[in-house]
């Protein structure tokens, strides 16, 4: 038995079984959701991350007992819909991810069952909608129907509206459309042309923009390529990009648009990033980060 613990190094990541008929079983998931469970609720080192981990703590502390055997399997999914796989209690907090013995990974677990809803028909259609960041953004950039949509969207009834039909709270905040996206008219690749490495790093760049970056805040990638052209560091855009899926993995869509689970995944933002480096959306950036430049993937 390993003596060593996750979070004193870099924790090991094991391949989710995503296609082990199994893995869907909803009984041995509700098993496994009970073991890590009671191991959070006696650790509760994770309760200021997300509101997964109050979620579940409530549920526990509601019991007549106090313990986690005592909540309803009905009431996990309350805690599963919380977490948006971003990943940092398994990177930053827990003790217990691999190679510790009790082989922890809470975001793959809450994506296992997010996966189970999914595969059983009980992610609503506008939850899809709301996932469907490409499908919005494709109002960015075009005149007077940008200025619409965002005019429309700050009004209090357009937001009662979305309450009502898409569950986003009225005071949620929401970014606006931009009038120009990030990769109009701009020139694909910077000015310098000679990568020089760093002892760690490639010398050189792959621009990965990411939807949020090209329709809603394209000023974070004007301010990146300033900022690699005035430290002389090559870099590309890459050629295409599609939505790179992360919304709907969150949805538990482990199938659809080329699933990349069970592989490692680029780690160069917290959430777009993770589903790149093998991703078919970022086919391009594959290809650049293969030929050896840095993956970046602002907003
Ligand atoms: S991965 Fe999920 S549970 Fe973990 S901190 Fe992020 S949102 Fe919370
Ligand atoms: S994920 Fe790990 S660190 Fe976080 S509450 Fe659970 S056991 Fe504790």
């Amino acid at each position: 038995m390993s003596k060593s613990e996750g979070n004193l190094e870099a924790p090991t990541r094991h391949a989710l079984d995503w296609k082990n008929p199994l893995f869907y079983d909803r009984d041995d998931c509700n098993k496994e959701l009970e073991r890590v469970f009671d191991i959070c609720h006696g650790c509760r080192r994770c309760l200021s991350l997300c509101q997964s981990f109050p979620t579940l703590f409530d549920l526990v502390d509601a019991t007549d007992d106090g313990e986690v055997h005592g909540v309803r399997k009905e009431a996990y999914w309350s805690v599963v819909d919380q977490c948006y796989l971003c990943d940092l209690c398994y990177m930053t907090k827990c003790p217990y991810t691999p190679p510790h013995p009790w082989q922890l990974d809470f975001p793959h677990l809450m994506l296992r069952a997010k996966a189970i809803k999914h595969k059983n028909g009980h992610v609503s259609a506008k939850e899809k909608l709301l996932a469907s960041t490409d499908v919005h953004g494709s109002f960015a950039g075009i005149p007077i129907v940008v200025q619409a949509v965002n005019a429309v969207n700050s009004t209090k009834l357009a937001r009662q509206l979305m309450d009502s039909q898409l569950g986003v709270h009225p005071d949620a905040w929401m970014p606006h459309m931009a009038d120009q996206r990030f990769r109009w008219g701009r020139t694909m690749t910077g000015m310098a042309s000679v990568a020089v490495n760093g002892q760690r790093t490639p010398g050189k760049v792959a621009i990965f923009a990411t939807c949020y970056m090209n329709y809603n805040e394209p000023g974070i990638g004007a301010d990146l390529v300033k900022l690699l052209d005035h430290n002389e560091i090559p870099y590309e855009i890459v050629e295409k990009e599609q939505c790179c899926g992360m919304p709907k993995l969150e949805l538990g869509d482990t199938g659809g648009r080329g699933a990349c689970l069970g592989r490692q995944h680029a780690r160069a933002g917290p959430l777009c990033a993770r589903r790149l480096r093998h991703r078919h959306a970022g086919a391009q950036l594959h290809a650049d980060v293969q030929a050896g430049a840095a993956a970046d993937v602002p907003g």
